[in-house]
């Protein structure tokens, strides 16, 4: 099947899409004017039931572009009768479900369409009930769903649609059995829709076990320019430097809030609590922490009271706040693709967003490995007080580095402190911006 308007749709705004009235107001209510490029390349074939294999980040706006042709195949009653749901989508994490099942309420809002999640650290017994009423849109993290539909509770006979969100993801959190066993059990007749980061040959593999002769749309990969999101990168000499780097950066007047990466959950606490104890109002958010908590945390951080997330990588996968000013790779990711997840949290819906990685001697081959898989060069920055000791990478190999690769990263000049960049803090504030600025923080509680 093919579809001819997906030329015709991408300039002339949400009107040009096959869309029934009731979803075009409410999408208008949301302030969306026109579709991204996304929506408007997947909208159209979505629509005219082709299977798609979509490469794209979040923050492009993928959620609209599965979820209105998901609510159109609502507006239509099913020929089966039944409890069970008509679509559904599968996510990584709880956050992105929660994140998904909001969407849906957002652009289903003129509809009567039930909507409900079913994730993990969710009480089975609320679970339970909520699915004995019957949903249209189920989202879903592959566990928890596998062990409903193993337990009988989730009539999967009537899926018209199912939407793998974040592929690559779930992939990568070694969810691939739960996902085969999961499609063993939906229709085959239904659709599906998946979208990925990057279209590695995992998911290469996984669509050509789970899609129907699909259309590949590549829109944002991971080398499109992350062109509203400035990034910065800071080397570091020690952990102490890191900190006053860290705290220089959070009390600079540009800081709406921030999420701040670490490696491990430890380390996330750990910097959360010091943090708070400096005054600012921070939080930790990772996998060991209960569903309460972590939709606790997520909420002071939407309602902005929360400025400070500390957070590791699948904690923050999928968090959508349109106030995060800064990324700060505390500790730097151990993959690339992590980094751009990463720097995808801030830069929301338009708005522009700064990212900045901190980084020692050792990380040489991790930079360049971001750099050759985002194609972009990481401006090294310094700031006018607190510029490293260390020469960056200038110096022959590091110790463990591989041979052959000794060229020099970033081509330091000279002192990373004369460079452009954070010094500009300091000349705006007319003071050094390290330990010693002035506590004006409207971060502090
Ligand atoms: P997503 O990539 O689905 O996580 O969406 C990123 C952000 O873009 C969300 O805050 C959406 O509300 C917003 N968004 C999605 N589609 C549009 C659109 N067509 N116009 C403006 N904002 C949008």
């Amino acid at each position: 099947m093919t579809a001819g308007t997906a030329a015709v749709t991408t300039t002339s705004g949400f009107d040009t899409l096959a869309l029934a009235a009731p979803i075009l107001e409410a999408i208008k209510a949301a302030g969306y004017t026109e579709p991204t490029p996304v929506q408007a390349r997947a909208v159209p074939e979505a629509l005219n039931g082709r299977d798609l294999l979509v490469s794209s980040q979040t923050g492009s706006g993928k959620t609209a572009a599965f979820m209105l042709p998901a609510l159109q195949l609502l507006t239509k009653p099913h020929e089966k009768s039944g409890r069970g749901p008509r679509i559904l989508v599968l996510t990584p994490t709880r956050e992105l479900a929660v994140q998904v099942t909001k969407a849906a309420e957002t652009y289903g809002r003129n509809l009567r369409v039930k909507t409900m999640s079913v994730v993990g650290g969710m009480p089975y017994p609320l679970q339970n009930r909520l699915l004995k009423i019957g949903v249209d849109i189920l989202v879903a993290t592959p566990g928890r769903l596998l062990d409903q539909m193993n337990a009988g509770r989730i009539d999967l006979s009537r899926l018209q649609l199912l939407v793998l969100d974040e592929a690559d993801r779930m992939l990568d959190m070694g969810f691939k059995d739960e996902l085969e066993a999961i499609v063993a059990k939906v229709p085959k007749t239904r659709q599906t829709l998946l979208f990925s980061a990057t279209l590695e040959q995992g998911i290469v593999k996984l669509a050509g076990a789970l899609l129907k002769d699909p259309l590949r749309i590549a829109v944002d990969t991971a080398q499109t320019r992350h062109e509203n999101i400035s990034q910065r990168l800071h080397f570091a000499d020690d952990m102490g430097h890191k900190n006053r780097l860290l705290e220089s950066i959070l009390n600079n007047a540009d800081m709406l809030q921030a999420i701040v990466f670490t490696s491990t959950k430890r380390a996330a606490d750990q910097l959360a609590q010091e943090l708070h104890s400096q005054g600012h109002s921070a939080a930790a958010m990772h996998g060991d922490m209960n569903q309460r908590a972590r939709n606790h945390t997520l909420q002071a951080l939407r309602r902005g009271t929360l400025k400070v997330l500390v957070a590791t990588d699948v904690a923050a996968r999928g968090i959508d706040v349109q106030g995060i000013s800064h990324v700060i790779n505390y500790d730097l990711p151990t993959q690339a693709e992590d980094y751009v997840h990463r720097i995808g949290r801030t830069g929301r819906a338009g708005r522009n967003g700064i990212a900045i990685s901190f980084a020692n001697v050792r990380d040489h081959y991790m930079v360049k490995s971001i750099e050759r898989f985002t194609t972009q060069k990481i401006e090294v920055t310094a700031i006018a007080g607190l510029e490293p000791k260390m020469r960056a990478f200038s110096k022959p190999a590091p110790r463990g580095a591989r041979p052959g690769g000794g060229k020099s990263y970033g081509k330091p000049s000279g002192a990373p402190g004369r460079r452009e960049g954070f010094g500009g803090y300091a000349k705006r504030d007319g003071r050094p911006a390290g330990r010693s600025a002035a506590r004006t923080s409207p971060y502090s509680k």
